[in-house]
């Protein structure tokens, strides 16, 4: 056998396969959407935060429309040059909150880490797409070094980019670290991956989850009803059986699900998937995204629509962010 031939073929997990078809690239996405000439000058064909959109979200634009609640999500358009007072390129001022390379510590009992800067997608009003991520530490030795030293630190938060992102040994040994701090109790995942490509939620990453002696905690991120189909609850409610509580997010977006009925259908369809609705979020003010706003008055109004409508466990709190407060705002 030559050395050619004698060499193994890694084999790649089946959903870092999927994550390599997603859309990159401006040319191949408007024509696998149909987009008119004149449709197709709306859409930019280099944003500041690149285009990264899984097939199966792209799967669900309407054909040869630049108005789909689920392209105005991940595709950049024209509207994000413009430049608006009051906008910034960081909003909540995360990096005067690092206690070490990865970690934040903005609120008490809970900090945050900052696991990658890599996510199945690119949503375009993301608040982070300007941040500039350290990616020269390989590990999680410093952060796991502080969280030890703040014993009031009772919960640990993954997040990113996305921490699904890594890889499972990744992971495993990120909740080992963890495992070894007596007074973290509780470990969140926050997570867009599900809804994008929720074959990540695999065999191998449930056994990571499975060793972990803390109490797991999943908080997904889903917008508008369209985005949560039949496998994305399957997949979901593999994490379920194992006793994870999952919750969602929403970010309230103009032209997205700035309406009575999307939001209904959405908060119903969690609560069907057995997901319970947690926060509605008012869009922070990242420069670019000032297409997305939505007036609190419009968001309050909103939420007492769903109070009339629902079950009170399928009303989310509408939220926002204010840099330096213990905690979220709530505004309704
Ligand atoms: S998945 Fe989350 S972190 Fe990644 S771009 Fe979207 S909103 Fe931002």
């Amino acid at each position: 056998m030559t050395a050619l031939t004698s060499q193994k073929t890694v084999q790649l997990p089946l959903w870092r396969q999927i994550q390599r078809q997603n859309f990159l690239r401006w040319d191949d996405l408007v024509e696998y959407l149909q987009l008119s000439s004149e449709l197709r000058q709306k859409v930019l064909p280099k944003g500041r935060f690149p285009l990264n959109l899984p097939r199966r979200l792209a799967q669900k634009i309407q054909k040869n429309s630049i108005n789909d609640p689920i392209l105005r999500q991940f595709v950049p358009l024209q509207e994000e040059e413009t430049l608006t007072d009051g906008y910034t390129l960081e909003p909540l001022q995360d990096p005067k909150f690092l206690q070490s390379k990865k970690l934040l510590h903005k609120y008490q009992g809970r900090a945050l880490i900052l696991t990658t800067s890599a996510c199945a997608m690119h949503c375009r009003f993301c608040f982070r797409q300007n941040y500039s991520y350290e990616t020269e530490t390989i590990g999680f030795e410093d952060d796991l070094t502080y969280i030890a030293q703040e014993t009031d630190l009772s919960e640990i938060i993954l997040s990113g980019g996305d921490p699904l992102s890594l890889n499972d040994g990744q992971l495993q040994s990120l909740l080992q670290g963890l495992e070894l701090i007596p007074h973290v109790k509780r470990v969140r995942f926050h997570t867009r991956f599900p809804i994008g490509i929720p074959e990540r939620l695999d065999d191998s990453f449930l056994q990571v989850l499975e060793a972990s002696s803390k109490q797991i905690v999943f908080i997904i991120h889903c917008n508008h009803p369209r985005e949560l189909d039949s496998d994305v609850a399957d997949a979901l409610k593999r994490v379920q059986k194992l006793g994870i509580p999952v919750l969602n997010q929403t970010v309230l977006l103009k032209g997205v699900n700035d309406d009575e009925a999307i939001l209904l259908e959405l908060s119903e369809s969690l609560v069907q998937a057995g997901v319970l609705p947690y926060y509605l979020h008012l869009h922070d003010l990242v420069q670019g995204t000032a297409h997305f706003l939505v007036s609190d008055e419009r968001g309050k109004e909103l939420v007492q629509y769903l109070h009339k409508h629902t079950s009170g466990y399928a009303v989310p709190r509408l939220v926002r962010e204010v840099p330096g407060q213990p905690g979220k705002t709530l505004i309704l």
